[in-house]
């Protein structure tokens, strides 16, 4: 953890020694700062390989960092404050951030821009096979990770739990860790269960399943139908048995999108490269991770829940896809 948190610390500082988005001296390259989230995570991939694109193909013009971060809520944060060029966040909390609900709420991101959609996140509950959880309602007493602060799963934990009639700081015992660290905390009986919103297949998911007896709960009562049914940013899906080893029965649940946001701040012939080099070379990008294999250029157009940016915008239109 506090290792991690260096790391995050050290992410913030490089921001500022580079300053996000500033021209570096020797060569006239931009510098480019992508926060994804935790190591064993899908969107530090997101963060990787979107900067491995542009670094390969756009070096006489920008250099880009991928890095580790704290999820969602901190890279909306990130990028409105200027530290991040570019951050992966989940599809409801964009539409939080720009709509004012919310950890936003009364403070409404103006500058928050939907660059494009990446892959869909379940949200998932993982338990250990002994743990004696079989539904959301037998977290009661348990040892629960609910997603660190900054993460997005934190707020569909909480989401959850109250559907379910669980109060988390009465009911629970709930921890805030960072996945990497929940992950191993499952495995070592520190805790029973955790909440994660990911893509899928995940590390944070295949570690635990591969060293220990796990399962994943389903998340679909009428409460959870109920709750989704206004908000477009929410559909029900399911986790096919199979997906992790030994969880041989499908799990249904609720999804949203990772998306890449941006600041209005941002320049929009810069995002208008980094948009066209990822389109262009899509299907390099979905060779890096199993969870982008699905990606279609269509399904990165929706659920975008906060403004496009101008940038992104002009490349959509080029294509005629807008
Ligand atoms: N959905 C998580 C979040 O918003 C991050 C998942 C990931 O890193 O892949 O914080």
């Amino acid at each position: 953890m506090k290792k991690f948190m260096l790391g995050v610390a050290g992410a913030a500082a490089l921001a500022l020694t580079l300053g996000a988005g500033t021209h570096s001296a020797q060569a006239q390259q931009q510098n480019l700062l992508v926060g994804g989230g935790s190591v064993t995570g899908v969107y530090y991939q997101v963060a990787l390989q979107v900067c491995n694109l542009v670094n390969k193909y756009a070096s006489d013009k920008y250099n880009c960092v991928g890095r580790p971060a704290l999820g969602s809520v901190f890279n909306i944060n990130a990028v409105n404050r200027g530290l991040l060029d570019f951050g992966v966040a989940q599809s409801d909390r964009n539409w939080q951030a720009a709509n004012g609900a919310a950890d936003w709420k009364g403070k409404p991101v103006g500058k928050l821009r939907s660059v494009f959609s990446m892959h869909p996140e379940a949200v998932l509950l993982m338990t250990r096979a002994d743990s004696g959880i079989s539904s959301v309602s037998d977290l009661k007493g348990k040892r629960v990770n609910i997603g660190n602060p900054g993460s997005g799963q934190r707020g569909n934990a909480e989401d959850v739990l109250r559907i379910y009639g669980i109060d988390k700081d009465k009911d629970i015992d709930a921890e805030g860790l960072q996945q990497h660290d929940a992950s191993r905390a499952l495995i070592d009986r520190k805790i029973d269960a955790f909440f994660y919103t990911v893509g899928n297949p995940s590390a944070a998911i295949t570690e635990p399943a591969n060293s220990t007896k796990t399962d994943l709960i389903p998340i679909n009562s009428q409460g959870i139908r109920d709750f989704i049914a206004d908000k477009p940013y929410y559909v029900m899906t399911k986790i096919p048995a199979g997906t992790y080893k030994g969880i041989d029965h499908d799990t249904e649940t609720y999804a949203v999108k990772a998306t890449v946001v941006a600041s209005s701040d941002a320049s929009e012939q810069m995002v208008y490269d980094v948009v066209k080099l990822v389109f262009e070379n899509l299907d390099e990008l979905k060779q890096t991770h199993a969870a982008f294999r699905i990606l279609t250029p269509k399904d990165m157009l929706e659920g975008l829940s906060a403004p496009l940016h101008p940038g992104a915008e002009r490349y959509y239109k080029e294509r005629g896809w807008l």
